[in-house]
């Protein structure tokens, strides 16, 4: 199955054409394309041989259950075990976003005509819960560099000596940074400097629609991709 082209900021017309009131099966359709881009896969085990069932988007898996198990494109997403409408969550999800000083449960409540605060609440927090990891991310101009911290090796505790990492015999700890621009800072300890540990820092650290990384002669920057 083709993966849509991830939409950065989309206006309200665009998502309205996107997901038409009451066109559940367009959401499903849209969640389908972005869960399983290589083909649907069950999600307890993994196993990509799942039988369609004729009700639409849900599937069986023989893998897991001797006597099939069947589950949604929802199964295993917040959107399960909701009463509310796939494009309700689509429509706040995208409320969300958008909105750069972001929405009260109230606002959202009243917006999307629900009935209790709570419900609006619960999924607003579900939303953003799962939107945490990229948005921790480190955007725009960023700069990495590593340092050494700590005392020597010989001034530690017996039991503390064994595989402390850093510079051979220095003992000292390899932290690898991240800063923004004027913003944020990712500092982590790492094992060595070995170019796939830093990279797996940047990976974790960085986004991948950064600008521009400033490397000041760092030992990694040769092992980092455009
Ligand atoms: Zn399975």
């Amino acid at each position: 199955m083709r993966r849509p082209k991830s939409v950065h900021q989309m206006t309200s017309a665009q998502f309205n054409t996107m997901f038409p009131v009451g066109d559940e099966d367009a959401c499903k359709a849209y969640l389908v394309a972005r869960r399983w881009p290589d083909g649907v896969k069950c999600p307890r085990c993994g196993n990509a041989k799942v039988y369609k069932l004729a009700s639409g988007f849900h599937w069986q898996c023989e893998v897991c259950a001797t006597d099939g198990y069947r589950f949604s494109c929802i199964a295993g997403t917040i959107f399960e075990n909701t009463n509310k409408p796939l494009r309700d969550w689509f429509k706040v999800t995208h409320l969300i976003l958008t909105s750069k000083k972001g929405m009260s449960a109230r606002q959202l409540g009243r917006y999307m005509g629900f009935g209790s605060v709570k419900t609006a609440w619960l999924m607003g927090h579900k939303i953003r819960t799962a939107l945490i990891e990229p948005e921790t991310k480190l955007g725009g101009i960023v700069e990495v560099d590593e340092t050494f911290i700590g005392g020597k090796a010989k001034n530690r505790h017996d039991d503390k000596r064994d595989g402390v990492p850093g510079p051979t015999g220095s003992g000292k700890a390899i932290v690898a940074g991240a800063i923004r621009r004027k913003g944020n800072v990712v500092a982590r300890v790492i094992e060595n400097l070995r170019a796939s540990t830093l990279q797996a820092f940047v990976n974790e650290a960085v986004s991948h629609r950064v600008s521009l990384l400033c490397t000041d002669q760092w030992v990694g920057c040769h092992c980092l991709g455009a």
